[in-house]
């Protein structure tokens, strides 16, 4: 028999009405003959407004609770998908978190995965259970207390088992019709992409495009999971996310993503000597800052600025991490610049590994229209830089044009 799982976010199970138009399409996978594992989000808006409840009670809550409270909106959904299954007469079943188990370690929301058992599933499937129902996000830690995955950790759970049941495909639900060139609301003639490399969907997830959960993409990666994003009211095809030798046609950039949460700071007048570079970033990584962009400039009298972006929400830590690394003497500078009005934009495609030239398309765009690059940073399959933020859009929509996003990709 095989296996498939299917997975619905917040958006496909909103309310009992959406919820019963999904269950269609179970439906048809059941007749088709699949077990399947069923992974559900907490309705839409849910966990936003289980968030707020607990930052209202504190800014600085207990994590243990907080997993406790933000994981139950995942319980409601899947019990009310089994109900709605069983009164088609489908034997489903709904199972938490701790129920399977599905362990995690104890980074309270931020777990990551251990082990999942599926011993209990498997026997329930072999006693006739036709589709599991299964509460996304959310795990148990070896100390016995709920934890939940990071935001969008459903995709994450979906993968898991998918890997775990060794299921043909894992199919994920959402409210758009796949994985696309661009955000279509910026660049309406962004395409949608049949198939994307596990790499490159790494990139995109990581770079700011919200569709699947990194880590999830990175598990997938690596278990080989075969996985696809499609629309839950529509009957398209939507996109796979594969192995790159399941491409035909390799296009240099596949797509172009950004993000407006990425700010850039300026250490202004730095000793420019062996180790400071080490230094700065050593108190940097030890305030958990993720810097993403560094680039250093010398001056001729011995100084260096060093600028680095990292997310907006970390700019006062990484700030503090520094002023205690000029206290302590590992360093000095003249002054730290903050701008927080910067938008990160990068183009992502296996393609540049064989291909010369994509950068300087990128810059010559991007000065075409008058755009000042700010900071750039590479990897083998993407170039990113971060403008100023009033840009974005032009920004994005230029190189849309300039790789031919728009019409080279069916
Ligand atoms: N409900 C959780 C969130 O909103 C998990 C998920 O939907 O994947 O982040
Ligand atoms: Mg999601």
């Amino acid at each position: 028999m095989s296996r498939l799982v299917m997975k619905f976010g917040g958006t496909s199970v909103a309310s009992l009405s959406k919820m019963r138009s999904v269950t269609s399409k179970i439906q048809k996978e059941v007749e088709n003959g699949n077990q399947v594992i069923l992974v559900v989000s907490a309705m839409a808006g849910t966990t936003d407004e289980l968030i707020g409840k607990v930052t209202q009670i504190s800014p600085l809550y207990d994590a243990r609770e907080y997993d406790v409270i933000v994981s139950s909106g995942e319980n409601v959904s899947a019990g009310l998908i089994a109900l709605l299954l069983q009164s088609m007469g489908i034997n489903a079943r709904s199972w938490q978190g701790w129920q399977i188990p599905m362990k995690t370690t104890d980074d309270h929301s931020n777990a990551r995965i251990k082990e999942i058992n599926i011993k209990n599933l498997q026997e329930k499937f072999f006693l006739g259970m036709q589709v599991a129902v299964i509460a996304g996000f959310q795990g148990i830690s070896d100390n016995g207390r709920i934890t939940t995955l990071g935001r969008g950790g459903s995709d994450t759970t979906a993968v898991a088992l998918a890997a775990a049941f060794g299921a043909h495909r894992c199919d994920i639900y959402t409210d758009v019709d796949g994985v696309f060139t661009t955000d279509p609301k910026i660049t309406p003639n962004a395409q949608k992409l049949e198939r994307i490399s596990y790499e490159e969907m790494l990139e995109l997830a990581s770079l700011g495009a919200k569709v699947l959960q990194t880590r999830s993409v990175e598990l997938a990666m690596n278990y080989k999971v075969k996985l696809r994003v499609l629309n839950s009211f529509t009957n398209g095809s939507g996109t796979l996310v594969c192995d790159e030798e399941d491409i035909m046609e390799k296009s240099i950039v596949s797509g172009i993503t950004f993000s407006r949460d990425e700010a850039k700071v300026t250490i202004v007048g730095i000793r420019d000597k062996p180790g400071m570079a080490g230094s700065v970033f050593h108190y940097l990584s030890q305030a958990n800052i993720n810097v993403d962009m560094i680039i250093q400039n010398i001056s001729e009298d011995g100084l260096a600025d060093v600028t680095f972006s990292c997310p907006t929400s970390q700019v006062n830590a990484a700030r503090k991490s520094l002023e205690k690394g000029k206290a302590d003497k590992a360093f000095n500078y003249a002054k730290l610049v903050e701008d927080k009005q910067v938008a990160k934009i990068s183009i992502v495609g296996i393609g540049m590994r064989s291909h010369s030239g994509v950068a300087q398309t990128m810059f010559k765009t991007l000065g075409e229209e008058n755009i000042n690059i700010k900071v750039i940073s590479t990897s083998e399959i993407k170039i990113s830089v971060l403008v100023d933020g009033k840009y974005l859009e032009l920004a994005v929509q230029a190189l849309h044009e300039a790789f031919e996003l728009g019409r080279a990709l069916a």
